[in-house]
């Protein structure tokens, strides 16, 4: 454990290459006095390591802004005007100016700022390189094209002009691989909590890898038993939730028990209406993370019903959605069945994106060559180009020139290395966080102002660890791992695509993507302040801090089957995401959503002059369509000005 891990080492014999050796840190340093650090010839943010995601030093500026310690002074006037300026690289910004220049048309001229190093907002590349050739790819955040309800016809019009073909998503998934080795999904308990640590097969199951436990479901969980460190009565309770068919609201109707459901947490309904043993909670505290940020004491048990945890098998609730459950728990079968997965997720949307607005930046043709090409970093803002995309600009201000009902133009000031700077644009959208909004538009209305700093966001990391080989899943027979009460919630294998020239990892002996997720939340606090104290947990986290807790729950989880963190860890990428997820409306903290009510997105999105308002906050849904959806709203909303 406490050797020091040699990212020099060799993979499969071949030497690690020297970008992924760099940290963005370096990055950052060695380009300090350059104006224009992306025309380096070595720049190329996918291939850094240690902490990605929001990077450091991309917050100096916005939280000078927000405690009103910036000041812009005199900027310098840059004399560029476009049509359009958008603030936000994300795929939301990016989808605006697709959109933008589809309706004013391919002479359009466009700006885009965005304050990371890299384009695509959560949807983020990491790159692993071995000399010799081989490329690694991992999803730095959004995952996969995937939305509980169904994609809108403009972001399936998207997905399809970019010549993503998700109906081709069997072909290029290698479903068997991991069941071709007998691996299953697993459960680590660790001791802090369930005071020992074990690793046991998962009874929750994994929909993605296709493997399926063998023997009866009595055989399942005498197994589960024989290796989960649970008290017996919190066993006997966990096999009842899943199996008995017990109405335990007996008497109500159907609307009276989802109203009922909607007001207490998933945890609460276990203990005081199940009544099962504390360890029950405690096993299945994290089954929400990847969707609400939250633990089960601060998931409405309605919408645990919606999502199918156990326990409501006997409850005769009508199948339709309930009053107030949360976008995450109304699952529709059409919504379910729209699933792509690239191997650097939804990155490479963002990527055809860009190839669409500016070509010579990402070159290639096909939505299949994609995930092999190389962004020219470069030529993302030539003088001579339409559509420009600038990164390492934080927009500071963004204000009309002279009265906004009446203005002809909007100046942006933004802030590039440590000059302060202005470009002006006939129409703006803001495709960046809301709550960053009211300072940068100090002159939108209060009570829109009020709206837009109600847009809390969901912290989580995504964190790639490459290992130089997978055989130590293989030897435990695990392909991915649930860990409720550990650092990481989720350990698993990278999800087996291949796509064009990209092959998946298919041997236990070759290296491998492993994912982890992390969601730093404080359960007992109400759902907000539980996002605000994993954000300021994230904030005070170093890099160091999670290398340590990495290996330790590596080595605990999988030492048994041979794992040695300094041999078998070739390099590690944090991403860092404490303004991650846009909040979704919670039943049990939101007294609109379940009673009715002005909803904040709603009031936040609405344009103001020529500013239009997009983003994924603006439909309060954290999906790739949303963000589309929302941009195609706004840019409609800014057309609207002659
Ligand atoms: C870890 C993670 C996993 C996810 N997985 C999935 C998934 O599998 N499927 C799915 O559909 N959705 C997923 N999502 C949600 C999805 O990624 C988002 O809904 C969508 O990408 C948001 O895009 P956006 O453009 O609205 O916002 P963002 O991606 O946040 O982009 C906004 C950009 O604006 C920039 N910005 C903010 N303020 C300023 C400023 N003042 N000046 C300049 N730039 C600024 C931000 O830094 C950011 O780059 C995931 C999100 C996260 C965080």
């Amino acid at each position: 454990m406490h050797r020091r891990i040699r990212r020099r080492d060799f993979l499969n014999g071949i030497a690690v290459s020297a970008g992924t050796l760099l940290t963005a840190a370096a990055l950052r340093g060695a380009d300090a006095d350059s104006a224009d650090p992306e025309k380096a010839p070595d720049y190329y943010p996918p291939e850094l390591t240690g902490m990605r995601g929001d990077h450091d030093g991309i917050y100096r500026v916005p939280h000078a802004v927000r405690d009103g310690t910036f000041q812009i002074g005199t900027p310098i006037d840059t004399g560029e005007e476009y049509d359009l300026v958008v603030v936000g690289g994300g795929i939301s910004g990016l989808a605006s100016a697709h959109f933008y220049r589809a309706a004013a048309g391919p002479r359009s001229r466009i700006l885009i700022l965005d304050n990371h190093d890299d384009f695509g907002g959560h949807a983020k590349r990491n790159e692993f390189h071995q000399a010799g050739g081989r490329m690694l790819l991992g999803y730095g955040g959004t995952f996969s094209i995937e939305s509980p309800w169904p994609y809108s016809a403009v972001a399936k019009g998207l997905i399809a002009d970019l010549g993503i073909d998700v109906s081709s998503f069997a072909q290029v998934m290698n479903r068997g691989l991991y069941a071709s080795y007998g691996l299953n999904p697993a459960v680590f308990f660790d001791k802090e909590t369930f005071g020992r640590d074990a690793l046991t097969f998962d009874p929750g199951g994994d929909w993605y890898t296709d493997t399926a436990p063998k023997g009866s479901a009595a055989d399942q969980w005498a197994a589960f038993f024989a290796a989960a460190p649970m008290a017996d009565a919190a066993k006997a309770d966990l096999r009842r939730l899943y199996e008995e068919k017990k109405d335990y609201l007996p008497g109500l109707t159907s609307d009276d028990k989802k109203a009922k459901l909607a007001r207490i947490s998933y945890a609460k309904f276990l203990t005081d209406i199940a009544g099962v043993h504390i360890d029950v909670v405690k096993f299945l505290q994290a089954r929400a993370y990847p969707l609400f940020g939250l633990g089960i004491d601060a998931v409405p048990a309605q919408d645990a019903w919606g999502l199918g945890f156990p326990g409501f098998a006997g409850m005769n609730l009508d199948p339709g959605f309930g009053r107030g459950m949360n976008r995450d728990a109304m699952r529709t079968p059409e919504g379910e069945a729209y699933f792509y997965h690239f191997p650097d997720g939804n990155s490479s949307i963002a990527r055809l994106l860009v190839r669409n607005l500016i070509p010579a930046a990402v070159p290639g043709d096909t939505a299949t060559d994609i995930v092999t090409t190389r962004t020219r970093y470069a030529l993302l803002d030539e003088k001579d180009s339409p559509i420009r995309i600038r990164l390492n600009s934080t927009a500071v201000r963004v204000r009309h020139v002279g009265d906004p009902d009446t203005s002809k133009q909007v100046e942006i000031t933004y802030v590039r290395g440590d000059r302060t700077q202005t470009v002006k644009a006939s129409r703006c959208i803001l495709a960046c966080w809301h709550v960053m909004i009211p300072y940068l538009c100090p002159e939108i209305p209060d009570h829109q102002k009020a709206a837009l700093a109600s847009a809390e966001k969901v912290p989580l990391v995504y964190t790639n660890v490459v290992i130089r080989d997978w055989t130590s899943f293989q030897r435990l027979g695990v392909s991915s791992i649930y860990a409720p009460s550990s650092y990481h919630s989720e350990m698993t294998l990278d999800l087996p695509v291949s796509i064009g020239n990209y092959p998946c990892s298919r041997k236990p002996e070759e290296p491998m993507v492993i994912h982890m997720a992390r969601v730093p939340c404080k359960p007992g606090l109400p759902s907000r302040l539980q996002h605000r104290a994993g954000r300021a947990d994230l904030y005070a986290t170093t890099f160091e801090t999670f290398e340590r807790n990495i290996r330790d729950q590596m080595v605990r989880t999988l030492a048994a089957g041979g794992f040695d963190p300094a041999r078998d860890i070739a390099a590690i990428t944090v991403n860092r995401w404490p303004h991650g997820y846009a909040y979704q409306y919670n039943s049990l903290f939101d007294k609109f959503w379940l009673d009715g009510g002005e909803i904040p997105c709603v009031v936040a999105r609405q344009p103001f002059g020529r500013i239009g308002i997009a983003n994924a906050d603006a439909g309060a849904y954290a999906y790739t369509d949303g963000a589309i959806d929302q941009a195609y709203r706004a840019t409609a909303d800014v057309l609207v000005k002659a």
